[in-house]
């Protein structure tokens, strides 16, 4: 019997080297029938993603992880993006130990003592939870960001919590995202314009001299310490 070619539209390659917008495009049809998120900490990098994917208008759901440790910046940014993206789904699945537990546990300034111990608590066991139940992860990271991305590849299989990982912008460096941001009209955390290459929680980022919204630098957190990632990458972070 003469065997027909099967037709199916859900697989149809990718070059792994694909243009962005194709990659995109294709992590939207390829994966609309799984478990599809992606994570962000309202980085630039994660809001020109973020913008890059609603533009395709299909249901998205974009997880965070409020350590409630936000600056008050990156809360209005937050809610700017929820009130100009409509039809994706903004999902707080941060940490439910609230500072004053966290104090009383483990001892004030946790942070201080041991950093580590903290993004635990407030960041990779709950990434750890919303990883139960998802297929396919899409993060924003990029490979010039720090050597621990160095080698970041855009379709990956994540051992850590066994799932597809896309990068889309792996390739990307920051001028081309922040060109993105200015064309595109798509807000960002004001911080940066005050020296804040990157934000993240206000115990652990600091402003770093001469920083412009083109420069990207881990060298305002953690600083004074050896830690550069807080764990929610497989040998990275965001
Ligand atoms: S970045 Fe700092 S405050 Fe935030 S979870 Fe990690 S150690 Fe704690």
């Amino acid at each position: 019997m003469e065997m027909k070619p099967v037709v199916d539209k859900q697989r149809t390659p990718i070059a792994e080297d694909a243009p962005t917008d194709e990659l995109i495009a294709w992590t939207l049809e390829r994966f609309a029938e799984q478990r599809l998120i992606m994570t962000t900490s309202f980085g630039m990098e994660g809001c020109a993603l973020i913008d890059m994917y609603a533009r395709h208008n299909k249901p998205m759901t974009v997880v965070y992880l409020d350590t409630m440790f936000f600056f008050p910046e990156t809360y209005a940014l937050r809610n700017r993006m929820i009130e100009l993206y409509p039809h994706v789904d903004f999902v707080n699945r941060g940490t439910t130990l609230t500072p004053e537990e966290q104090a009383e546990k483990y001892g004030d300034k946790l942070w201080e003592k041991n950093p580590a111990q903290c993004c635990n608590l407030r960041k990779v066991a709950p990434m750890r939870e919303v990883m139960v139940d998802v297929d396919v992860w899409i993060t924003a990271l990029r490979r010039s960001q720090s050597p621990t991305r160095a080698n970041l590849r855009m379709i990956d299989w994540d051992w850590q919590y066994q799932v597809l990982k896309i990068s889309p912008l792996a390739a990307w460096e920051r001028p081309t995202i922040w060109r993105y941001i200015q064309e595109h009209d798509v807000p960002y955390n004001s911080l940066h314009e005050k020296g804040y290459p990157t934000v993240g929680c206000t115990h652990c980022t600091k402003a770093v001299p001469n920083s412009s919204p083109v420069d990207y630098s881990r060298d305002g957190r953690w600083a004074g310490s050896e830690k550069t990632e807080c764990g929610l990458h497989y040998g990275a972070g965001i």
